[in-house]
């Protein structure tokens, strides 16, 4: 090779130096880093494939903890540094802690992200008939734009607890073999009246009915017999009554598998991204942490796409008490560990899309292929409703993410007072702890198919790894 080596000129030698380098992330790592990334992706793949709904998210989760050795937590037992155990709060949301070489005594690390995704959930009463079709009514699920959830394939997934108490797991629409759900939308022909309305106008909640069935039970012209003629199947198949519906936690979502996506492969599409982008890595994070420093506990909630309200979201308090017992165990009280804590929560942020280059600020967007990202704070309305990492705990992780060779990036929600947002963040740092946002950046978030990179899939994987093993 005789390739001249110029010298670099002062300038850029100096650019080099005092700024942040704009070079793409793809440039800045191995063919190997991008290899390993295709393979970690194609379990992401799975995870997505069998992991739909939180309760889904929660079976996989588990399963793939005890293989890892993970036990049921039990907290009048002894643990060891090491011990690696799981908390599972009522099949919605999961906790794995693996013990570290010093207990809780200097505070723990957390990595939260949640397994909730918007959705079309049944209504308790769901089914009717109407001019000989027969539908379910739904209420829809965290944050939507209505029209995205029309004319797709839908799948029904969920539970139904009969008054026994039995619990049936349901789920229809995704193999091939199987009939699916959609919503149906008014024809271009006579939508002129719909066309002229302001879209939150044109498809409004009550508009998400999805088409279940049209044939009748028999011949007979009994009313409502396309309806019965659904509750029957439904009773032969599961030995459901329409009663059951009201103990039921029944959603319609998108239907179909990952894919891949362009030429290169180098990007996925799918339901769910937001935020199973950042639980799948979290979850093999906790599994391949092999005896931290501190203990390490990784979360699993949900509720987050609505407020993060209920027992299993994290506005409940089933993650203080769980450190509680694991502070009690080593002669120590929450909240002295709390103060100590640190957390990554895990969730995604909107990649800059050029198509609405408008809607964002682009010296501070988070990029596709650029690797996880930091969001400092979220909120909306002049930072209003975010905890905002301080400048102290932002070096930490700065420096943990590049002693550890992680590819990251930072990104703000979109421009300033153009929407916003919010993540747990905030009711981590409500308990006293050091919080802030970590994950991947995605293009089209909330909508029936989200995309992602794989790249930034296992940056986020990494940079949960390096943050539960730092020393
Ligand atoms: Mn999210
Ligand atoms: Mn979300």
């Amino acid at each position: 090779m005789s390739e001249e080596i110029k010298e670099k000129s002062a300038s850029a030698q100096l650019k080099e130096k005092l700024f942040l380098s704009k070079k793409s992330g793809c440039l800045k790592v191995t063919a190997e880093e991008t290899e390993a990334a295709d393979s970690f992706c194609e379990e992401y793949k799975n995870f997505l494939n069998n992991g739909k709904i939180e309760r889904e998210a929660v079976a996989y989760s588990i399963e793939a903890a005890k293989k890892a050795g993970f036990t049921e937590y039990d907290r009048t037992k002894a643990y060891a540094p090491g011990d690696k155990v799981f908390v599972n709060n009522r099949n919605k949301a999961v906790m794995l802690a693996v013990i570290g070489k010093k207990g809780t005594t200097e505070g723990v690390r957390l990595g939260i992200a949640h397994i909730d995704s918007p959705r079309l959930d049944l209504k308790p009463i769901p089914l009717y008939e109407t001019n000989d079709l027969a539908l379910f009514k739904t209420h829809y699920y965290g944050g939507i734009k209505k029209y995205q959830w029309t004319t797709v394939p839908l799948a029904l997934h969920g539970t139904v607890v009969k008054k026994d108490g039995t619990a049936i797991n349901v789920a229809v629409g995704e193999d091939e073999s199987e009939p699916c759900f959609c919503v149906t939308d008014l024809l271009p022909h006579l939508a002129d009246e719909q066309m002229h309305q302001v879209m939150s106008k044109a498809f409004n909640g009550e508009h998400l009915n999805v088409l279940v069935g049209s044939r009748p039970f028999n011949t007979d012209e009994e009313s409502e017999s396309v309806k019965l003629n659904i509750m029957n199947i439904l009773f032969e198949k599961y030995g459901i009554t329409e009663s059951d519906f009201l103990s039921a936690d029944l959603t319609m979502v998108p239907a179909g598998k990952a894919r891949d996506v362009g030429f290169d492969r180098s990007m996925i599409g799918a339901y769910g991204h937001d935020d199973k982008v950042c639980a799948f890595p979290a979850l093999m994070a906790a599994i391949d942490a092999e005896l931290p420093e501190k203990t390490i506990i990784t979360v699993l909630t949900d509720r987050e796409e609505i407020g993060s309200d209920g027992n299993t979201g994290m506005k409940s308090s089933y993650m203080a008490d769980f450190i509680a017992d694991l502070a009690a165990a080593d002669g120590m009280q929450a909240r002295h560990v709390l103060a100590k804590t640190t957390c990554l929560s895990a969730d995604v942020n909107a990649a800059f899309d050029p198509t609405y280059a408008s809607a964002f600020e682009a010296n501070n967007s988070s990029y596709i292929n650029n690797g996880a990202v930091i969001t400092k704070y979220t909120g909306s309305g002049g930072k209003y409703s975010t905890s905002d990492a301080a400048a102290e705990f932002m070096a930490k992780v700065r420096r943990v993410l590049d002693d550890a060779d992680v590819l990251w990036q930072t990104g703000e929600l979109g421009k300033v007072d153009g929407g916003g947002g919010g993540t747990i963040a905030k009711f981590v740092a409500n308990l006293n702890a050091d919080v802030v946002d970590l994950g991947v950046p995605v293009l089209s978030m909330h909508a029936p198919m989200e995309i992602v990179s794989k790249l930034d899939v296992y940056e986020t994987y990494r940079a949960l790894y390096a943050f539960y093993m730092q020393k």
